[in-house]
């Protein structure tokens, strides 16, 4: 296309984009963008979606982040951390539920526009894990610090310990001993991760993820939440994913990698995570953990486009942009929970 073409172009594309009520995020829509039209979602930039119910107060607290100049990181890590505080919230942090010895072991990652990431898992003792993460990717020079190794970082940077199993916490744990069966329920034991994307104002992208894993798990067991590429990946030039559900899944399929590399080729996020959720279903037909299995992605891409899709319902994930302010999107599906 000639430069005076692209030039025309652009300039009705940003007309039509004043006179509608996306805005900002509508002149920068991509001829795939277009194309798809109304059948996608699409924002405004800033933009920041994550996943569940808790996803509500975390967006509203990186929302006001973004509104007082911060970073995306900044924002993400402010966000995060209200789940990660809430004792309420038996999935991540402080209340998280424990594994089957009574541990509660923690994993979190960040990352931002730079692909710069840093990441903790089967941290004990910690309330913000989301912190410790970001310190790895600021103040080391690796990526990924784990168990005992990760504390002593956490300590050396003034973090204290505490005792992260609450009352609820521990009886529920005492519950499940006296059948001891791990067969996470459904939408119940083997989700709420909070995973957290945003795009801020000048179109950069950054992630967090954290969370208690799976509730029961084995001693040690780490899930595909501090995983880069697996529960949380981006690329500032595309776009980003993060996942919740069972995170043995996630791993086995490199699972927000993926979405991000299918949304590289042009598809929406809705449509990456779908096939991402198929890929995830063929490859586990027979498979012992399908009786159990919950899979669900978020994702958003550098027009504002976003979308989730899970394996069975009942997955939903929080939106917050400047026009439709913070509100609950109901994922789709392949299957019925019940199914
Ligand atoms: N993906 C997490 C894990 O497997 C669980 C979750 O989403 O809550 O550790």
């Amino acid at each position: 296309m000639s430069n005076r073409r692209k030039f025309i172009k652009k300039a009705a594309l940003g007309s039509i984009g004043l006179s509608t009520a996306y805005g900002m995020a509508q002149d920068l829509r991509d001829e795939k963008t277009q194309a798809r039209g109304k059948s996608e979602l699409i924002g405004t930039k800033p933009l920041i979606i994550s996943t569940w119910n808790h996803g509500m107060p975390a967006n509203e607290m990186a929302w006001k982040y973004l509104q007082e100049g911060k970073s995306g990181i900044e924002a993400i890590e402010a966000g995060v951390k209200i789940p990660e505080g809430d004792p309420e919230v038996t999935t991540v942090g402080y209340g998280g539920f424990p594994d089957r010895e009574g541990k509660v072991t923690l994993d979190a990652c960040i990352m931002d526009h730079q692909s710069n990431c840093g990441s903790v898992s089967f941290l004990q003792g910690i309330k913000h894990p989301i912190s410790v993460a970001k310190m790895v990717m600021q103040d080391t020079p690796h990526v990924m610090l784990s168990g005992e190794g990760a504390l002593q970082f956490a300590l050396s940077k003034g973090f204290v310990v505490e005792d992260l199993l609450t009352d609820k916490a521990e009886k529920a744990w005492r519950k499940w001993m006296e059948a001891s069966k791990y067969k996470p329920v459904i939408n119940i034991e083997n989700h709420d991760t909070i995973s957290m994307l945003l795009i801020d104002k000048d179109g950069n992208i950054s992630g967090g993820c954290t969370t208690s894993g799976a509730a029961w798990k084995m001693h040690g067991r780490v899930g595909d939440s501090p995983i880069i590429g697996a529960g949380l990946f981006l690329d500032n030039e595309v776009g980003a994913a993060a996942a919740t559900g069972l995170g043995e899944a996630v791993i086995r399929t490199a699972g927000s990698a993926m979405v991000v590399e299918l949304m590289r080729q042009g598809k929406s996020p809705r449509e990456a995570c779908k096939e991402m959720v198929e890929r995830i279903y063929a490859k586990h037909k027979g498979h012992r953990d399908m009786e159990y299995l919950q899979v669900g992605f978020i994702a958003l891409n550098k027009n504002g486009e976003y979308g989730g899709y899970s394996l069975r319902s009942g997955f939903n994930y929080a939106v917050h942009d400047q026009q439709g302010g913070n509100r609950m999107q109901d994922a789709e599906f392949k299957m019925a929970w019940e199914d």
